[in-house]
């Protein structure tokens, strides 16, 4: 008499793990780009709304003081306006100028 003894099933328990894994990970990657395109969105808006910020050499005094204080010169870097512009608009103004389209070299 010969006795099999079944020790393996053929079910699909093994598979359900990894899937669901593979799935909330999917969504979690899904959610990260849209923030990411979001924050980038807001940033291009803002850059198009306030297009300056601070100059970082002066704090943005647009002058640089003598030690007595009483007299003072312009700053180089930012000539004296206190302002430079942000990164974000400084890639939109590049971009401009690649395509035509800058207003700020228009003549007419
Ligand atoms: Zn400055």
């Amino acid at each position: 008499m010969i006795l099999l003894a079944a020790t393996t099933t053929a079910t699909d328990s093994s598979s359900g793990p990894i899937l669901a894994f593979a799935l909330v990970l999917g969504i979690g990657i899904g959610i990260g780009i849209g923030i990411g395109i979001g924050i980038g969105i807001g940033y291009a808006i803002a850059c198009v709304i306030w297009p300056f910020r601070a100059c970082r050499r002066c704090g943005g005094t647009g002058r640089f003081l003598s030690p007595t204080g009483q007299s003072w010169r312009h700053c180089p870097y930012c000539a004296g306006t206190g302002a430079t512009l942000r990164l974000g608009r400084r890639i939109f103004n590049h971009l401009a100028r690649l395509h035509g389209r800058d207003r700020s070299q228009r003549r007419r």
